[in-house]
């Protein structure tokens, strides 16, 4: 295996800033790139939870930035602590996500089903103001000693006001023990889901399992009870038999207890019977604290200026103060311009900056099958039918108008075709686009989609990142 060139590695990283602005954390220099095997692009973490989140949320960015560097149509796989050897396949789920996925009931750490938690997500990362600092405590004091203190924990508050993240960082603290608890954290959502999944499939043994046969449970936004009768039946005896065998239940939601619209009367005194806190809109010192902490996960610092800037102008909830610090980041990139009190203001009161994000492979097929209602394999197969053949075309114009790689490599993608097939390729849909004002009408659909994917002028089933591991 290529072990990978630690300047390769660092251009990556760079490529991530400049184009991927939203997803980029400081911990990403902690990530050790492994090597290249099979197309696919190795890298370890220290965290399972590290691991899992830049598998399930990163994927896509990491393949791009790692695509426009190596110039290599490859994918990426992150590897955690507990893959101590390289996996025997490069083929399937990724080595760590199996063994999660097949951990046995009784294991502590992550269960199946369960949502992604983000490493960000901790007490240290979580500033303690006058409107969260009996939530926090509280979140604090049951991490520490679960079921002991305060059960069930309620903690209560508008959007974007932490609840998300408290519940996050009492997973994060009990996953960092030895051994861990079990824990299982889902969306209210996600447990009538399986709820009903369940019922239909005649599984509630295995349901009640899932959810009962655990040390810790925390479920987010239980407003979504909300008039599910049959749900909160299940939810009552789910809630007891965790309560009797004194365990720890934590919950979230957008309203107290007793505010949460036809709630039955007994889970409204269950919600009760432990600790309701609630969350409040954060005031401006702690505004002003929280806009350089946002700033300082993503690596960057900003002044008392900035902060008190961003901090005076954005006071509604706390998710907008962060996506204030992404703006501002994003004019910082796109301008190049150190971060200072002018490019603030230009960030948020000129609107998003705009970065221009690199056209991907993916993107390109994503259009072009979802136009032309063709399969990925018959893209790269040999056929030479017209219903393909032409799509194929497509691509290849496309991919050469758009991306970096060459004709060889664009050939080689779709079908192993040599460099003079695809420039023929490119001619017979430059001729038919000046030809026939129709298809140029088509071909600038296509380009506008494959240039903005979210701008939707085709419908995607979703970006298919994998799909390069096929190369
Ligand atoms: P909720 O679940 O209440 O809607 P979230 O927990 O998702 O809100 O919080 C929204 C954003 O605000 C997240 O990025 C979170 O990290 C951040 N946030 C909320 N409270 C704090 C805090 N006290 N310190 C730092 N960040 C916070
Ligand atoms: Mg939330």
């Amino acid at each position: 295996m290529a072990k990978p060139d630690r300047v390769v590695w660092h251009d990556v990283l760079s490529y991530l800033r400049n184009h991927h602005p939203d997803t980029c954390r400081q911990w990403f220099e902690e990530i050790d790139p492994v090597g290249i095997e099979g197309g696919v692009f190795l890298a370890r973490v220290d965290q399972s939870v590290r691991q899992r989140y830049l598998q399930r949320q990163c994927a896509a960015q990491f393949t791009d930035a790692l695509q426009a560097i190596t110039g290599r149509l490859v994918s990426v796989r992150f590897l955690g602590p507990d893959d101590d050897a390289l996996p025997a396949s490069t083929n399937g789920t990724p080595a760590g996500a199996n063994a999660t996925a097949q951990a046995p009931h009784h294991a502590g750490g992550y269960r199946p089903g369960a949502l992604v938690i983000s490493p960000d997500y901790t007490f240290e990362n979580f500033i303690i103001g006058p409107e969260n600092r009996l939530a926090h405590a509280a979140s604090v004091a049951i991490s520490t000693t679960p079921a002991r203190t305060y059960n069930p924990l309620f903690v209560h508050g508008g959007v974007g006001l932490g609840k998300t993240h408290l519940l996050q960082a009492v997973c994060l603290r009990l996953l960092a023990r030895t051994p861990p608890p079990v824990i299982y954290y889902v969306s209210c959502e996600e447990f009538m889901t399986q709820f009903m999944d369940a019922v239909q499939a005649g599984q509630m043994s295995e349901f009640r399992h899932r959810f009962r046969d655990v040390d810790v449970l925390l479920i987010d936004d239980v407003h979504f009870l909300a008039k599910r009768e049959r749900t909160q039946e299940e939810f009552f005896h789910t809630f007891n038999a965790l309560y009797q065998n004194d365990k720890q239940i934590v919950l979230s939601s957008d309203a107290p207890p007793n505010e949460i619209p036809a709630l039955e009367e007994r889970l409204v005194s269950r919600f009760q019977s432990g600790l309701v806190v609630q969350l409040q809109p954060p005031c401006y010192d702690t505004r002003i604290q929280i806009v350089k902490q946002k700033a300082k996960i993503r690596g960057m610092e900003f002044g008392d200026d900035v902060a008190a800037y961003i901090a005076a102008k954005v006071t509604s909830n706390i998710r907008e103060l962060e996506g204030a610090v992404v703006r501002v980041h994003m004019q910082h990139v796109a301008d190049g311009l150190p971060i200072d009190l002018a490019l603030a203001r230009l960030a948020l009161e000129t609107g998003p900056a705009t970065v221009k994000p690199e056209v991907t492979i993916a993107n390109i097929i994503d259009a072009v099958i979802n136009y032309y209602g063709v399969k990925l394999t018959d893209l790269q197969s040999k056929r030479r039918q017209k219903s393909i053949a032409h799509p194929r075309q497509v691509c290849m114009y496309l991919a050469r108008r758009h991306t970096r790689f060459s004709l060889e490599e664009i050939g080689g993608y779709f079908g192993g075709r040599d460099h003079t097939t695809v420039m023929h390729a490119v001619k017979t849909i430059e001729k038919r686009r000046d030809a026939d004002g129709d298809f140029g009408r088509v071909l600038e659909a296509l380009e506008d989609r494959v240039r903005t994917p979210a701008s939707g002028v085709v419908t995607t089933p979703g970006a298919r990142p994998m799909a390069m591991a096929t190369v």
